[in-house]
């Protein structure tokens, strides 16, 4: 069926497999079944809702609620929410059941989670099993890591987005198994490679978009199984070498090879969508999937529908950033190991929990936050099975009467600006539209002129000395002021590349423009003009192929 969204008034479609799904997730509490309604919103507004309630990648200087003790936070000092730290929060000198309250019938649901929320102390950052990663979130079981979400089992990486078990890498996104990167974007199993694209199997390649088992390539595409090409043409291993060293460590040089780049890559052909070993999918980002529909950055997952990120997945509708084998959840964002959640926000290792933020270990619980190895909990008060399921019910009902009952929590109950969250990625808006629809706006912290003399950066990196990591930089784009790491400058020497001239953010914003929108298109191939769906609108001037038509060309 079709209906409008209360948002857009746009038509979206809700199909029968939708309303099945629904059906099976719908609960039963003190002898009544309560039916979860279909969506009153887009997918996408749905997505927007989700997802302005996860900060990734804005960190800010707050203390401890317990301590007063200076640490790094995802919530802002003046968001009115207190943190602790991970170690206070997980220790046992609070207890969250204290912040309990009873349910008022007067109010709205919403009104009084939120209330319970702003109470209770929040986690710093959202980062688990970590070793010397203060300024990281969304992250699990890392080493030494700088300026990193969405990402795990990573060993000394920096300033990036999804990075799954690599090690060495520095300003890139969405690479698994991969080491000694530098800026480069959605590959698999990588090895010393600087600029590289879309590829997979790759070894000390620059400049080169859409590889597969390629080595020692430069300013190549859409190739496979090559060495030693060098603008797709094939050179004998010492011109390779002696062309390649021409570029190496000027700041001028990987500028003119950047042009260069870009020259290539909007001539050369792409595929329809980033699906790889996959049965009945559709989105972008999916390796390893069966029957997820409408869903980005999926790896390893089935019968999914509308996700945004996720690892090892099954049976989820409506949710983002789920990770290690979440099962049965609608309308949830960020987990880790949970059955049967619903309505969630950063709930871990539980199940059967509804409308809870913040819990870790629990199950059976209804709207609490912050909550630890507890059961049959509503708003952070404990009871006994039977009174859990009557008061549960009787819930359900007030918020059946105030269209609350089957909705997400609200943009407004978010703890982060709208500009700071990932709708902002996903769904920008300007100042004004945020202002317009009555979200938070994060003002920026004022940033100052560089005072003195400005430090002046040598174009080659063999001649940068040690002292840089000392100085204070200024960004060619934003005008910030940005530093050097000393690991940094370590690993640009290492890796023969120049150091960047923009500050992180800037890095940040231009490499997140390597993906498309997650809206699927209907388009034809520009070859053989069958129909398919795809994140590249019809009138995108890239060649985009269907499967069969991209496997036949690049070979
Ligand atoms: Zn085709």
């Amino acid at each position: 069926m079709l209906k409008t969204c209360e948002i857009t008034s746009k038509q979206f479609e809700i199909t029968n497999s939708d309303l099945e799904f629904l059906t099976k997730i719908s609960p039963t509490f003190n002898g009544k079944r309560f039916e979860i309604p279909p969506p009153t919103i887009s997918p996408e507004e749905r997505m927007r809702r989700r997802t302005a309630h996860r900060n990734e990648w804005s960190f800010h200087h707050n203390k401890s609620a317990m301590s007063g003790k200076p640490l790094i936070s995802i919530y802002r000092p003046d968001s009115g929410y207190k943190v602790y730290s991970h170690d206070e929060w997980f220790s046992d000198k609070w207890d969250p059941i204290n912040y309990g309250q009873d349910f008022n019938e007067n109010k709205s649901f919403f009104e009084q989670l939120h209330e319970l929320d702003k109470n209770v102390p929040k986690l710093t950052t959202t980062a688990f099993n970590n070793e010397n990663c203060e300024f990281t979130s969304g992250t699990g079981c890392c080493k030494n890591c700088y300026l990193i979400n969405c990402s795990e089992y990573d060993e000394d990486c920096y300033y990036g987005k999804l990075i799954q078990s690599s090690k060495n890498c520095v300003d890139c996104a969405f690479i698994y198994d991969c080491e000694l990167m530098y800026e480069c974007f959605y590959v698999r199993n990588g090895y010393n490679c600087k600029f590289v694209y879309y590829s997979q199997n790759v070894v000390d390649c620059w400049f080169c978009d859409d590889l597969k088992n390629c080595q020692n390539c430069f300013l190549c595409t859409n190739l496979v199984g090559k060495k030693y090409h060098f603008f797709n043409q094939a050179l004998a291993k010492e011109e390779y070498e002696k062309r390649v060293k021409e570029f190496v460590g000027s700041f001028q040089n990987f500028e003119s090879a950047k042009k260069l780049f870009n020259d290539l890559r909007a001539k050369r052909i792409y595929k329809y969508a980033n699906i790889i070993n996959s049965e009945n999918c559709t989105g972008d980002f999916i390796n390893n999937c069966k029957n997820c529909l409408n869903s980005f950055e999926m790896n390893d997952s089935q019968d999914c529908k509308n996700i945004q990120v996720g690892v090892n997945i099954k049976d989820c509708m409506d949710c983002s950033n789920m990770y290690i084998k979440p099962e049965l959840s609608y309308e949830v964002l960020s987990t880790l190991e949970t059955y049967n959640i619903h309505f969630c926000l950063n709930v871990y290792y539980s199940n059967n929990m509804w409308y809870c933020l913040n819990c870790k270990s629990c199950k059976n619980c209804f709207g609490c936050s912050g909550l630890q190895n507890q059961e049959y909990c509503i708003l952070n008060k404990k009871y006994s099975k039977e009174e859990y399921e009557k008061l549960t019910a009787k819930i359900i009902t007030h918020m059946q009467k105030n269209t609350e009952w089957g909705e997400y929590f609200p943009i407004s109950m978010s703890a982060i600006p709208y500009n700071e969250s990932v709708a902002q990625d996903y769904l920008p808006l300007s100042k004004k539209e945020i202002e317009n629809k009555n979200f938070k706006y994060g003002q920026e912290d004022p940033f100052s002129k560089h005072q003195g003399p400005e430090y002046e950066i040598p174009d080659n990196i063999i001649n940068v000395k040690n002292e840089i990591t000392d100085k204070i930089l200024t960004c060619q784009e934003s005008g910030k002021l940005y530093k050097i790491l000393p690991a940094e400058l370590k690993f640009y020497k290492q890796m023969q590349v120049p150091i960047p001239r923009l500050c992180p953010n800037e890095r940040y914003r231009l490499r997140l423009k390597n993906r498309n929108s997650f809206t699927l298109y209907n388009r034809t191939c520009t070859k053989c003009f069958k129909p398919m769906q795809s994140t590249y609108s019809p009138n995108r001037p890239e060649i985009i192929y269907c499967e069969e038509c991209y496997l036949k060309e690049i070979i």
